[in-house]
């Protein structure tokens, strides 16, 4: 551990919290209080207590916020070159990563997530940086073929003000993975963070000024999804919202969205199915399944959280995944827990409502399957990892995403049935297969419906790859080429020569 991070540990366990800490609004340039002058608390979900409070916006806040973003929209920064842009934006991804201890310190404080976890998504916020830092000068158009007389060309120009509403359980990385592409592609912005997390977007927003960033290009507001967001995403001075979220609340930004016709892309849940056929890499499943359901408690948009086994190999695949399901030990994120908690009491009762119902309705849990109080930390908010045998395919617990460490297990007789069944939800963000028969594993990644599929490896890939979903997991794409061309209007222009 680098004195650093071994500094900021001690201090967040003997003191509970971090000196420092952002407590306003980051808006044009400096951090404020809200009109109305109100806080909020934010909670350590390890240890289940508020360890610091935060200005709590409302539309009045939004106001402010999307003010400064429009007016910065013709500032200096529409004069800087897109090279300039990149500048900042590396400038940025380095700045970052001389803090990666503090940002990931925090974000285990905010969200719960083990600390190996928050240090893996801020080495991916600064790569995220750097490739949009390296993609703001490659934003091209094309030239067209349109005859002798003519010339005809495409500009990519930026939306304007991009809104982003981020939830809790990536709040860094989420946050990143729309205000990078958005800058890079010359945008201004308005964020709203999630209530529960809302610290390291502040602290990115303090830091992106620093590296160079012209006052009112970032705002980020604190708040409420009822007070802060639905004001965000109902402003007539937004051009673009990218929400990332659950579906019912996708649902009415949509129809907010409608009233001033604002463009949208939705990153919304998942129940994503991983197929496991009888001649796979044994260890190398087992490994990929723990993760797709348990990192992060389970609380992905993207979790494998969907198994279906080929029959012949289920027995040994479940006897080893309930083993590792056991021998994962639930503690505080900052701890060496094996399994951190969940990020809101409200999450949990909903994680263990999902659970209790699929008991009563005679689903069979093969380990787990209760609230569970953790060992070093003496409060928060945990959730055994669970394993579930589904009755049907019709049970809520196949159908309906449960957001936390649970995993459905659907046993299929063969490969082609295994298929069905992973198409048979209304959701389609991504799709895992383990085997070794590269044909079945291809023929699998072109029948699947889903955003993303991953051959023997759940979660691989990076910033280059385009990530978002199909049917009731939303549409458009964040990261890669495709999150930036979000964030960009696409102009013809023909001349006539
Ligand atoms: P949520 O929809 O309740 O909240 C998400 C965000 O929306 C928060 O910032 C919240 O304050 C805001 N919000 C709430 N009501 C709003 C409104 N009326 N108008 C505008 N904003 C509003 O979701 P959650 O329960 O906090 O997050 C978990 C969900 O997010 C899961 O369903 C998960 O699958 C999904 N998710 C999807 C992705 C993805 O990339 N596809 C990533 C992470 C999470």
């Amino acid at each position: 551990m680098t004195a650093d991070r071994a500094d900021l540990v001690a201090e967040a366990i003997r003191t509970g919290t971090l000196a420092g800490l952002p407590g306003g609004h980051f808006i044009d340039g400096r951090f404020v209080e809200s009109a109305s002058g109100r806080r909020m608390e934010s909670f350590d979900p390890g240890r289940g207590k508020a360890f610091a409070t935060v200005a709590a916006g409302d539309g009045q806040d939004i106001d402010r916020a999307v003010a400064a973003a429009r007016a910065a929209l013709s500032g200096p920064w529409s004069r800087l070159s897109p090279a300039a842009r990149g500048d900042i934006l590396m400038r940025a991804s380095r700045l970052i990563a001389e803090r990666a201890a503090r940002f990931a310190v925090v974000e285990t404080l905010d969200s719960g997530k083990r600390l190996a976890e928050a240090e893996g998504d801020v080495g991916g916020v600064v790569k995220a940086f750097a490739y949009y830092a390296g993609a703001a000068d490659k934003l091209q158009g094309d030239s067209m073929p349109v005859g002798p007389d003519h010339i005809g060309l495409t500009i990519e120009e930026p939306v304007g003000v991009a809104a982003q509403i981020v939830p809790w359980n990536y709040p860094l990385s989420t946050a990143a993975r729309g205000i990078a592409p958005a800058l890079a592609a010359g945008c201004t912005l308005v964020v709203k963070p999630a209530e529960q997390t809302p610290f390291t977007t502040l602290m990115l927003a303090e830091l992106l000024h620093e590296a160079g960033l012209p006052a009112g290009v970032l705002n980020v507001v604190a708040g409420t999804g009822a007070e802060a967001g639905a004001a965000l995403v109902a402003h007539p001075g937004i051009d673009h919202i990218t929400f990332t979220g659950s579906v019912a609340t996708g649902q009415r930004v949509m129809r907010a969205a409608a009233e001033h016709v604002t463009r949208l892309v939705l990153e919304l849940g998942g129940k994503s199915p991983l197929v496991v056929l009888a001649d796979c890499d044994l260890d190398a499943a087992v490994a990929g399944i723990m993760e797709a359901i348990f990192e992060n408690a389970g609380q992905i948009c993207s979790a494998g959280s969907r198994l279906i086994v080929e029959e012949a190999i289920a027995e040994p695949l479940l006897e080893r995944l309930v083993a590792g399901a056991q021998a994962l030990r639930p503690g505080h994120g900052l701890g060496d827990a094996g399994i951190g908690p969940i990020n809101s009491p409200a999450q949990l009762a909903r994680v263990a409502a999902h659970v209790d119902r699929a008991r009563a309705a005679g689903n069979r849990i093969l380990t787990g399957g209760a609230v569970v109080p953790p060992e070093d930390c003496g409060g928060g908010w945990f959730y055994q990892p669970t394993i579930v045998l589904a009755a049907g395919p019709d049970d809520p617990l196949v159908q309906e995403e449960i957001f936390g460490p649970v995993l459905t297990v659907q046993v299929m007789p063969d490969f082609e049935a295994a298929v069905v069944a992973a198409n048979a939800t209304s959701y389609a963000l991504v799709a895992g297969i383990y085997t070794r028969d590269h044909a079945k594993a291809w023929r699998f990644a072109r029948a699947v419906d889903a955003g993303q599929v991953y051959i023997n490896e759940f979660f691989a890939g990076g910033i280059a790859m385009p990530f978002g979903g199909n049917r009731k997991s939303g549409f458009g794409r964040a990261k890669g080429m495709a999150g930036l061309r979000s964030y960009c209007k696409l102009k013809s222009v023909v001349a006539r020569i």
